[in-house]
């Protein structure tokens, strides 16, 4: 009974008539695939509303024509190209100073306005830097481009644009590159849950629809079936929590 923790912690929340907010980001979206069709009858299923961080520059309307399908999608900006101009010895990063200022910004205009343009009310001006990893002089020209938040992993930290973080990543990239352990996922969005509570924000899901294995696609059903109608927790757009 690998959930009985998350479900200890909802009942516990609903008992003292705190109501957890969730919300869920999947990444790396560019064209329709059999792995987003997978994604998107989940949310449809259970009623769970998410965010697809698509990469502006390779996507088009094939996948503006599939979201349209859709009630419950809201589209962010995932950097421009996903392109690495990182050194061979630092980590990826697509949105640091490796280039221009200006370069970076350019980019990034040409997205917000590429994906504004192909998914008009859907369209959520909150940029997801491509590894979650962006230079703080990017980040303080984001505002005049036209972004309102910006949404990476970990807890967030105080900062010059509204925050919308990830903290439960249900992928071990260092290691397997597979699912994670479903005890330790349950166990981590129940200490995010205490959190959140404590801090403020959301307790915010992480997945790559390319890079699920069975483990993943089952942890997501697990998830959505113990919290779709919970009174201990709510799910939330990202469209919801930006403008309420
Ligand atoms: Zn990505």
């Amino acid at each position: 009974m690998s959930e009985k923790l998350l479900l200890e912690t909802l009942d516990n929340f609903a008992s003292r008539n705190i109501v957890a907010d969730f919300w869920l980001r999947d990444d790396d979206a560019t064209a329709p695939r059999p792995a987003l069709d997978r994604l998107l009858d989940l949310s449809e299923q259970f009623a769970i509303p998410m965010t697809l961080a698509v990469i502006p520059e390779p996507t088009g309307e094939a996948l503006a024509k599939r979201l349209a399908q859709t009630t419950a999608i809201d589209v962010a900006v995932h950097g421009w190209a996903h392109q690495n101009h990182a050194g061979p010895y630092e980590k990826k990063r697509e949105l640091a100073l490796h280039r221009p200022l200006e370069t970076v910004l350019g980019e990034l205009q040409q997205g917000l306005t590429k994906l504004q343009s192909l998914y008009g009310s859907c369209f959520v001006p909150m940029l997801v830097p491509p590894w979650n990893r962006i230079d703080q002089a990017v980040i303080e020209h984001l505002p005049q481009l036209g972004y309102k938040a910006l949404s990476v992993y970990g807890p967030e930290a105080a900062n010059s644009l509204p925050l919308l973080n990830t903290h439960v990543d249900v992928i071990d990239w260092r290691g397997t590159r597979g699912g994670k352990d479903h005890d330790l996922l349950f166990a981590e969005t129940a200490e995010r849950m205490r959190q959140a509570h404590e801090t403020g924000g959301m307790t915010g899901i992480l997945t790559h629809h390319l890079d699920h294995d069975e483990s993943v696609w089952a942890f997501l059903r697990s998830l959505f079936t113990l919290t779709a109608s919970h009174p201990g927790c709510r799910w939330r757009s990202s469209r919801q929590w930006l403008s309420p």
